[in-house]
């Protein structure tokens, strides 16, 4: 393939040399024809020259003649045949005229005397018609051959004085006369036997007699292009004295040399040829550098389409070229890579920033907190994030959650460092001098100012996790990982601000592992999940009145998990409902069982506040009741107080509803929380149930016993009845019975067993002993 350079070189050449070469045939060819016409009209005029030369002789031969023949003395020598006066006359009037030969002839046809040289006159002699007719026309001219030499001849009759005789004046026309002759008509004169076209031998030529046979034959083709080239001679060659009174066989020709006509041409065509090639080297090297200039720049168009090719968009496209389409080119070329380039930052840009907040986002973070990570000097990472920023979002609209997350970067990026965002409401921060708790309290305090939108006051709570890199710390993604441990332990625990430790991850790990195994029990629900039942005692009776179903968990991988470790698990994991469904399904068949065994006693499950909101699950409760051929009466439900209080009217509405529909309630873990009695007896509760921290010391814990005297007087105020559990010993009993308490659960009653075990001690127990007796097993 050509490149774009030698293409117009080529072109260029092409073009030169064509028109070069047509210039120079156009001029060789008008200089030829100009040589023809020249030669032709020189050949024309020498022509004419030649035969009024001939003639101008003629005449002078026929004036000498007639002198000669009208001199008295001469015609007095003929007649009395005086030879030496014949002679001397002859020989005069030859000198005079200059003629080659003179003689005379008598009637009798032969010659009577003769200026010599002395030559054979008798072929002429021989031919009488010839001279019978001079005696007749009275003189002839004629060309005649006499002893192999051509002549020019004046035969003029002399009848005179009883004399007739014919004197003859000639003049020899051989290659000295033709030499002087052609020197006067400027043409070379050569008489030749046969034509030109078929030479047969040179009479006389003003040329040798090489050269005339030369001339004459290379007349035929005379080859323009070979004399013009070759330098050689070329004569063009023309028939002279056509119609003369020639010998048979005889023809005179002139030649005119064209060659120094044509070298007059040759400086013109070899100027001509000159300028031509110069013209061609100028042409090539005006091309040459303009080829040059139009393919530099196409070369750097071609550079710069590579380099974006490429990738790289940075250099500027600058292109040495005054052909506009070619700065069209470069300029358009310039505008797209800065396009390009700009398209590139944009999404670049956008790959690597949060479009609400500006900041810059995980993925980028992610860079960032590795190349930190790589020069090991110690760093503090925090992440922050919103509680609840999901319920900030179905509780006021995405359009103020966002707000509230662009108000609280714009509050945080006031603090030096590097700000992500992470996901919905988490923050990282990396600030460029670590803080210290006190300072990580004012950024909270600054960041925790309720948000403000038009009349909406939005209040906010963070909590903030802390790492310190590079210490344990593989890369970015083990940093996000840390942090997603840290806010589990923060949830959990519910603090604002969490440090990393390496148990926390321990704790997460167990936590992992504890909600996949736990799916996979209840997705089995084979024998890995049991109830257990722990008895109440009514105080007044001291007798079994209800049991209160705890659930086990004894897994293949990790063990006995006690449900204070994995009902919260499961709670915060949306486990819940599915562990409360198989609670209420197993312990209303265990309660069947009790029935059937005779026991009327009533068994309480513990629910969870989500499972108080979750309407499918408290449907499903009833219809299990229902298919057990059981009442809500039988069934009673222990709720925590903390989880009550978190959405007390809602859980107040459902409450009643349970209430109504039979269910006795109980409030769990009561102590542990800040409700107060006052708060509670608004609640459609009937039963408290005091903690087992207040009452697992009771015998000597005086607090304790304090704590528990005021909760038992309140109620009786209040008329709720109080269950106490946790009861160890039956100095605690006592106490508890004194003071009126309703009911009793604890280990010195009964530790909480399966159900066969259970029907095994309710057999035996002094606290159920006529029940069991008095009422049919077939019940
Ligand atoms: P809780 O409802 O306060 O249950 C009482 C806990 O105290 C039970 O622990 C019980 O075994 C224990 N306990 C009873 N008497 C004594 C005693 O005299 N001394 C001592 N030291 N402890 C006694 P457990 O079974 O380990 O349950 C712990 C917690 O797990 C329960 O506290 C309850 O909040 C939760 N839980 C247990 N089973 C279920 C369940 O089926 N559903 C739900 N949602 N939570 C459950
Ligand atoms: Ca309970
Ligand atoms: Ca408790």
């Amino acid at each position: 393939m050509l490149s774009f350079n030698q293409r117009i070189i080529r072109i260029l050449l092409g073009g030169i040399i064509i028109t070069a070469t047509v210039i120079l045939f156009v001029v060789w060819s008008a200089a030829t024809n100009l040589v023809k016409t020249q030669t032709g009209e020189s050949l024309e005029i020498a022509s004419t020259v030649l035969n009024e030369t001939l003639i101008e002789r003629q005449n002078q031969l026929l004036t000498a003649a007639h002198v000669l023949t009208a001199d008295f003395g001469f015609i007095q020598a003929l007649a009395t045949q005086d030879a030496d006066t014949l002679q001397s006359a002859l020989g005069n009037h030859a000198g005079r005229i200059g003629a080659d030969i003179l003689f005379t002839i008598n009637s009798n046809y032969s010659m009577t005397c003769s200026v010599s040289p002395c030559f054979d006159y008798n072929g002429m002699l021989r031919d009488q018609t010839f001279i019978e007719n001079i005696y007749s026309t009275g003189g002839t001219q004629a060309y005649r051959f006499l002893d192999g030499q051509l002549y020019q001849l004046i035969m003029l009759p002399v009848k005179k004085a009883g004399v007739t005789q014919i004197a003859g004046v000639g003049f020899k026309l051989d290659d000295i006369f033709l030499r002087r002759l052609s020197q006067v008509v400027h043409s070379e004169i050569m008489i030749v036997l046969g034509s030109n076209s078929q030479p047969e031998a040179v009479i006389a030529s003003s040329l040798t007699q090489l050269t005339t046979m030369t001339v004459l034959q290379g007349s035929q083709s005379l080859n323009w292009i070979d004399v013009t080239l070759q330098q050689t001679s070329g004569y063009m060659v023309r028939a002279a004295l056509t119609g003369g009174s020639l010998p048979d066989g005889i023809n005179v020709y002139i030649a005119h040399d064209v060659r120094p006509v044509l070298d007059q041409f040759l400086d013109l065509q070899l100027n001509v040829l000159l300028m031509a090639l110069s013209g061609i080297a100028l042409a090539l090297a005006v091309g040459m550098y303009q080829a040059r200039k139009l393919s530099e720049p196409v070369d750097q168009l071609l550079a710069a389409a590579h380099n974006i090719a490429r990738g790289d968009y940075t250099q500027s496209v600058t292109i040495d070229a005054n052909v506009s389409e070619l700065a069209h080119f470069a300029t358009t070329f310039e505008k797209m890579q800065v396009q390009i380039r700009e398209r590139e930052t944009r999404i670049r840009y956008q790959a690597e920033h949060d479009a609400l907040t500006g900041m810059i986002n995980r993925a980028r973070a992610e860079v960032m907190v590795n190349e930190k990570l790589q020069n090991s000097r110690s760093f503090q990472v925090l992440a922050i994030k919103v509680v609840g920023f999901r319920t900030i979002n179905d509780l006021y609209g995405y359009a103020n959650g966002d707000f509230c997350i662009k108000t609280l970067s714009t509050r945080l990026l006031r603090w030096p460092g590097i700000c992500a965002r992470l996901s919905g409401g988490e923050i990282l921060y990396i600030p460029d001098e670590p803080l210290e708790e006190i300072q990580l309290e004012t950024l909270r305090l600054i960041l925790e100012q309720p948000i403000e939108r038009s009349t909406l006051i939005i209040p906010v709570k963070i909590q903030i996790a802390e790492i310190w890199c590079p210490q344990n710390i593989d890369d970015a993604e083990d940093v996000f990982r840390k942090i997603n441990i840290i806010f589990d332990e923060a949830y959990r625990s519910n603090r604002w601000l969490v440090r990393y430790e390496t148990s926390l991850e321990e704790q997460y790990l167990r936590r992992l592992s504890i909600i996949t195994e736990l799916k996979q029990s209840l997705a089995a629900d084979g024998d890995e999940l049991s109830m257990v039942y722990q008895p109440k005692l009514a105080l007044r009776t001291m007798q079994v009145v209800s049991m209160e179903a705890l659930i086990r968990w004894n897994n293949a991988k990790l063990g006995f998990v006690p449900p204070d470790e994995f009902i919260g698990i499961a709670e915060k994991a949306g486990l819940i409902e599915q562990v409360s469904q198989w609670v209420i399904r197993r312990t209303i068949r265990e309660l069947a069982e009790f029935r059937r065994a005779g026991y009327t006693f009533t068994v309480a499950i513990n629910l969870s506040s989500q499972d108080i909101q979750n309407e499918a699950l408290l449907t499903m409760m009833s219809r299990t009741l229902e298919e057990h051929g059981l009442t809500p009466a039988d069934l009673a439900l222990e709720i925590t107080e903390s989880d009550l209080l978190a959405d007390a009217r809602q859980a107040s509405e459902t409450l009643s509803r349970l209430k109504e529909a039979g269910h006795k309630l109980a409030i769990d873990d009561f102590g542990t929380g800040y409700s107060s009695l006052a708060y509670l007896k608004n609640l459609p509760v009937d039963t408290l149930k005091i903690d087992k921290s207040f009452v697992l010391n009771l015998s000597n814990d005086t607090d304790d016993q304090r704590i528990v005297h005021t909760v038992l007087s309140l109620a009786a105020i209040f008329e709720l009845n109080v269950i106490a559990e946790g009861v160890e010993d039956e100095q605690a009993l006592n106490i508890l019975q004194d003071w009126g308490c309703t009911m009793a659960q604890g280990y010195y009653i009964s530790k909480p067993q399966s159900v066969k075990d259970m029907l095994l001690w309710l057999k035996r127990t002094p606290y159920l002993k006529q029940q069991a007796e008095k009422v049919p097993a077939t019940h």
